[in-house]
């Protein structure tokens, strides 16, 4: 396989990490674990609130603590999976942007 074609299949694997992160929002929402999503119609600033929350805890998720191999690499995968709901959450904002304009 190409170089190029190894990278089109991870890429597309991100992306399926992404829309999966994407269906656990929907999902928490409908358990009621909050009351809309950056996709519902909301105000872009109540959506910058969501995606600032998710931003920050990117920004903890950076604060490693612990030099020990194990903990390097539990606080990357954790870094990991802050930028994950990062990227879903600006997926779930751009769904609800296309809404509003009827796609
Ligand atoms: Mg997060």
């Amino acid at each position: 396989m190409s170089d190029g074609a190894e990278y089109h299949y991870y890429i597309r694997h991100l992306l399926e990490q992404i829309g999966c992160e994407r269906e656990r929002q929907e999902a928490a929402k409908e358990a009621g674990r909050f009351a809309w999503t950056c996709a519902d119609p909301v105000s872009n600033a109540e959506r910058l609130v969501i995606l600032a929350r998710e931003f920050g805890e990117v920004c903890r998720a950076t604060e490693v603590s612990g030099d020990r191999r194990a903990e390097l690499i539990a606080a990357r995968q954790g870094l990991r999976a802050e930028l994950i709901q990062v990227a879903a959450v600006a997926l779930a904002w751009i769904e609800g942007l296309d809404r509003e304009v009827g796609r």
